[in-house]
């Protein structure tokens, strides 16, 4: 009975349109996150998840600047901080990790566009000292997709030996290595090395993440840099001095190298888990701490904790370049809708 009403508020809420949504359901400001724009092969990432073309890129900047107004951090900060206005249909941008297309492709069209945008970097990254455990991940499928089915079988073969695994098809390896989390990366470096990988050539001749020469020049431009803590680690997963050290750490390299004097800071993954009087102490004892971020669509936070949609999201592509940031802000509601609707029949 539950889960037929549950489906039934679902259906009703998938029929009401996003201008609707937007109405009913007003919101100051709305955020968006990426990650990877690029045509050209990302193998460290698109195994994890589909980076944008450059052209629904492009599309999706067309959007912004024809339904919204793009705003910078500075008016973000100065709206929630000392409650200044801010412009109708407020859309705040930002890209998380610190790829280095973020300079080489995003960059050039923002500037273009003359869209602001916050460029969250993950501090142990910079200047591609460190590969981070997913993209290594990502880089080992590529090798299986690479080789013939003989040579797979062979490095299924060494994999099972060294590791002790089960693996004989490439399903049954994406099984067993997507689930991995950071603790398993000596693992991880295993496969690396049973599949030949080389991470540290990768590094050297991709160089995949942003150089501290580039987050500077983005800086000096006018983008904002802000901190994605030093190893990208799940910040719920860790002890509250851990998380601190994450947090500041990061943010002081991200202020070391641009000279700013508030820094912003977003969540890997999601802020979920996380005791928000935790992040209200931790706060007062670093006053350089700008906002925080999280991915939690358009949901409502405390004042300080601003919310984004992800815009790589899997299973709602429109077809071809088109955008698909209407589909997904319009999703985002929705959900938003329903688990505000969850709330109160949970309450009555
Ligand atoms: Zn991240």
């Amino acid at each position: 009975m539950r889960k037929l009403i549950r489906n039934l508020i679902k259906k009703m809420l998938d029929r009401i349109p996003l201008r609707f949504y937007q109405r009913l359901m007003k919101r100051d400001v709305v955020g968006f996150v990426y990650h990877s724009v690029s045509d050209r092969a990302m193998p460290h990432v698109r195994h994890l998840y589909t980076p944008v073309s450059e052209q629904r890129f492009e599309n999706a900047l067309l959007y912004l600047n024809e339904s919204f107004t793009p705003i910078t951090y500075g008016q973000l900060h100065a709206y929630v901080m000392e409650g200044l206005p801010l412009p109708p249909r407020a859309v705040y941008l930002s890209f998380d990790d610190g790829f280095v297309e973020c300079y080489s492709v995003v960059r050039p069209l923002l500037l273009k566009y003359k869209i602001p945008c916050t460029f969250f970097v993950t501090g142990d990254w910079i200047d591609n000292g460190k590969l981070f455990y997913r993209n290594k991940v990502s880089l080992c499928i590529e090798k299986l997709n690479g080789v013939t089915v003989e040579e797979a079988m062979g490095l299924y073969d060494r994999l099972n030996n060294r590791l002790g695994t089960h693996v004989e098809t490439m399903q049954d390896f994406k099984q067993w290595v997507l689930p991995l989390v950071q603790a398993d990366e000596p693992i991880i470096d295993r496969v690396c090395e049973a599949f030949e990988v080389d991470i540290g050539a990768f590094l050297r001749e991709r160089q995949p993440y942003l150089t501290r020469s580039q987050i500077s020049q983005m800086s000096k431009e006018g983008f904002t840099i802000g901190a994605h803590t030093c190893s990208h680690v799940k910040l719920a997963q860790v002890d509250v001095e851990t998380m601190e050290s994450e947090i500041v750490e990061s943010s002081r390299l991200v202020q070391e190298i641009t000279g700013e004097k508030i820094i912003p800071f977003a969540f890997p993954n999601s802020a979920t888990g996380i005791e928000r009087e935790d992040l209200i102490a931790l706060r007062k004892r670093h006053d350089f701490l700008g906002l925080f971020f999280d991915t939690k669509g358009v949901a409502k936070d405390l004042k300080f904790m601003i919310n984004r949609v992800w815009a790589e999201r899997r299973g709602f592509d429109p077809i071809g370049q088109e955008t698909n940031l209407p589909v997904l802000l319009h999703i985002a509601y929705i959900e938003q809708a329903f688990e505000n609707i969850m709330g109160i029949l949970r309450r009555s």
